[in-house]
């Protein structure tokens, strides 16, 4: 193999839904987030409508079809208080993730070096080491009380000093990710300025990962809005699976000042070429239909909902959690949870920090799937998260309660 893939251990998604498989009484799934039934009537319904025109059953522009980035003009420009430029300023891309592949293909070259906060969304790193970037690690820093009360996501502090300090001459990016997996953090306007004011004044450029803005619990400041200048720094990446609830049609987008978008959207060409049009165009009309039936507030409500039922079982159990600002996703700190001593856990489990044989035995003895986040960090920084679990809630009530049932067993 080569070396952008040689030496890679295989990745936590495959690692634990191979496990999840293995079990011989079926855990509860809260680890991978994706949702557990089906998108919305109306979102179904375009998908089926748009199988049936001929033009979705062929190429679309290599941008995007221009339904769908009309329709993301229309749904954005207000939230970026600009008007969107349907032609230059928005490309659609497969997945979020080829968006910010695209991203780094277009704009690293051997050496440059892109700062990540950790914990860190795991894809991140593989697309700028296979674009020739060197990632370079800023750890946000968890609130001491997090191992014995509820915390706010706002309370994992970004330490600016250390931010300031990661840069170098070699320096190209900074990623951000707001609502951020896996600790559910928006964060704030006064952080978003201090990180704008590095970023203007060492000219970076800045992929700003917002794939859960619709999720937002408080408000939600993205950082391309903050100051005029601004625009021409921050690439926004968005994605239709988490907007609508289908994650496996891979459609996202790009949005950022023309001169961003050019030299993206020629290494999107290059690397897909376009994105399936059937699901392109089923995405436009979903954001239309969204504002008639009331999507949007509705959304907010159930997941909020769906949050309490985890976060109620929790506070039963004494399992200290931190409160997402936004997202689908919750850290749990089980450091009071002790783990077996002469638990047969396997090699490549016993070789990882702690939160890995938490995971593992959740799955085999609890029956529920979780990830372990320090996947999401460096082997130096893992401590600061080896006794969090990450719990997805992007699954059905009965999923929920079910879990919150298995969880019992922990008492
Ligand atoms: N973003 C989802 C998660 O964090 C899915 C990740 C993936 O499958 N690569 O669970």
């Amino acid at each position: 193999p080569s070396f952008r893939v040689a030496g890679s251990r295989p990745d936590v998604w495959t690692m634990v839904n191979k496990a999840t498989a293995e079990c011989k009484v079926p855990p509860v799934s809260l680890s991978q987030g994706f949702f557990d039934y089906s998108p919305p009537k109306f979102v179904l319904n375009a998908a089926k409508k748009c199988i049936d025109e001929v033009s979705c059953n062929q190429y679309s522009h290599t941008r995007g079809r221009i339904s769908l980035r009309n329709a993301l003009s229309k749904a954005y420009s207000p939230l970026f208080n600009r008007k969107l430029n349907s032609d230059t300023e928005i490309v659609v891309t497969a997945g979020a993730n080829e968006g910010f592949y695209s991203v780094f293909a277009a704009f690293l070259n051997p050496g440059d070096e892109v700062i990540l906060m950790e914990p860190f969304f795991d894809q991140y790193v593989s697309n700028i080491q296979m674009n020739g970037g060197v990632p370079v690690y800023v750890p946000l820093i968890p609130p001491k009380e997090g191992a014995e009360r509820p915390v706010s996501a706002k309370e994992w502090r970004l330490d600016i000093n250390r931010l300031r300090a990661a840069i170098t001459d070699k320096t190209k990016m900074i990623v951000i990710n707001t609502p951020h997996n896996p600790l559910g953090k928006i964060f704030s306007e006064e952080e978003l300025n201090e990180i704008a004011d590095i970023v203007l004044e060492h000219n970076l450029l800045v992929v700003s990962d917002e794939v859960y803005d619709r999720l937002s619990y408080t408000p939600f400041v993205r950082l391309a809005t903050l100051r005029p200048e601004l625009f021409r720094h921050v690439v926004t990446v968005g994605s239709g699976g988490k907007t609508f609830g289908c994650t496996g049609w891979r459609v996202g987008w790009i949005i950022g000042d023309e001169s961003i978008i050019k030299y993206s959207a020629t290494a999107h060409t290059r690397i897909c070429f376009c994105v399936n049009s059937p699901l392109q165009e089923a995405t436009a009309i979903a954001f239309e239909e969204a504002d008639k039936v009331g999507y949007w507030e509705e959304y907010i409500s159930t997941y909020k909902q769906r949050f309490s039922i985890l976060a109620e079982a929790f506070d039963q159990l004494g399992i200290p959690y931190t409160i997402p600002d936004g997202s689908y996703y919750v850290m749990a700190n089980f450091s009071k949870v002790k783990l077996p001593e002469d638990y047969p856990f396997p090699e490549h489990i016993l070789s990882r920090p702690r939160d890995f044989r938490l995971c593992f035995w959740m799955l085999k003895e609890i029956g529920v799937a979780t990830i372990p986040p320090t996947e999401f960090y460096t082997d130096e920084d893992a401590p600061l998260a080896e006794d969090y679990l990450r719990f997805s809630f992007c699954k059905t009530y009965e999923t929920l309660e079910e879990a919150v049932k298995r969880l019992q067993k922990l008492k």
